[in-house]
């Protein structure tokens, strides 16, 4: 394994690379989930580690079992074994919670109960196209009646004061100067669940002894809010991989463009599962598709 710059917090670099495949089952997969199951996949085998499996389903009213079973055969098909159990995050929501009841003991976090409409409205001067941040209207509430639908929220300035200057690791940048604040007062925990994506994956990816993250380009940017959550929990840093997303001819993503194919309709039209995977393997593209770089 070649020598890695030096990250506070980072795991240990001389730890058996584990890395995870980790869909949310809201829909059936495509091939940009493919790109990046088998980049994850390959990363491990190479190295003689382990390929997880984790299934974040804390999304009760969008997950769905029959897209976890969909999940499961398309990696069958493409030839992707994982090892151990398959994880799923709706078993797992008490870890989120006494994490969530760590933070707000700290006071680090805050009810918010905004509706989605009314931070609309007030994020009116958000640039165009941005996911506005969250304009902080329920930070300075004195008194919360908890009984009103409510999402918890990371105090944000707060936090990143308490943690200090971080830095994380990734393979194609080097060292990247993690800037939180830019995310906002992020959800930490819904209304309608215990936790968000932004707490679960940062408690999971640790708890199952992470070493290498491979994602889209997508969630660079979140990677900042990740390694805060690591410093505020005394988490490990993983190294991070985050890798160009798959358009289509017309240059949208795969994963926003209406009616791109989905493994599903691939396997079941009788295409060759292992041959897609050595053809993504090999830069591809199949299909027409190239690599987005986007940030
Ligand atoms: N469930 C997330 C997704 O499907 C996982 C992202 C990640 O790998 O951290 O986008």
């Amino acid at each position: 394994m070649t020598a890695r710059p030096a990250i506070q917090g980072q795991a240990d670099v001389a730890a058996p690379v584990v890395s995870r495949f980790a869909p949310s089952p809201t829909g059936r997969l495509h091939l940009g989930h493919a790109a990046s199951a088998i980049r994850a996949h390959d990363l491990a085998r190479l190295a003689g580690g382990q390929f997880l499996l984790r299934i974040e389903d804390i999304d009760g009213t969008r997950s769905r079992p029959e897209h976890v079973e969909a999940i499961l055969a398309d990696l069958h098909w493409l030839g992707l074994e994982w090892d151990g159990p398959v994880t799923f995050q709706s078993a797992r929501l008490d870890r989120y919670a006494a994490a969530l009841e760590k933070l707000k003991a700290r006071g680090l976090v805050y009810p918010c109960f905004c509706t989605r409409a009314e931070i609309a409205a007030a994020s009116l001067h958000a640039p165009h196209g941005a996911e506005p941040t969250y304009p902080g209207t329920c930070r300075a509430l004195t008194t919360s009646d908890l009984s009103r639908p409510h999402c918890w929220r990371l105090d944000m300035a707060r936090a990143a004061e308490e943690a200090g200057p971080l830095d994380w690791h990734d393979e194609a940048a080097g060292r990247v100067e993690a800037d939180p604040l830019a995310a906002g007062d992020v959800i930490l925990a819904r209304k309608d669940a215990p936790a968000s994506y932004h707490l679960a994956v940062t408690i999971d990816d640790a708890a199952q002894g992470v070493t290498d993250v491979v994602r889209g380009l997508d969630l660079f940017r979140a990677t900042d809010v990740h390694r805060l959550l690591q410093a505020l929990l005394g988490l490990p840093t993983p190294r991070y991989h985050h890798h160009p997303l798959l358009v289509g001819p017309d240059g949208v993503r795969l994963a926003k463009r209406h009616g791109s194919p989905t493994l599903e309709a691939m396997r079941q039209a009788g295409r060759d599962g292992p041959a897609l995977a050595n053809s993504l393997r090999a830069g591809g593209p199949p299909l027409e598709l190239t690599p987005l770089n986007t940030r």
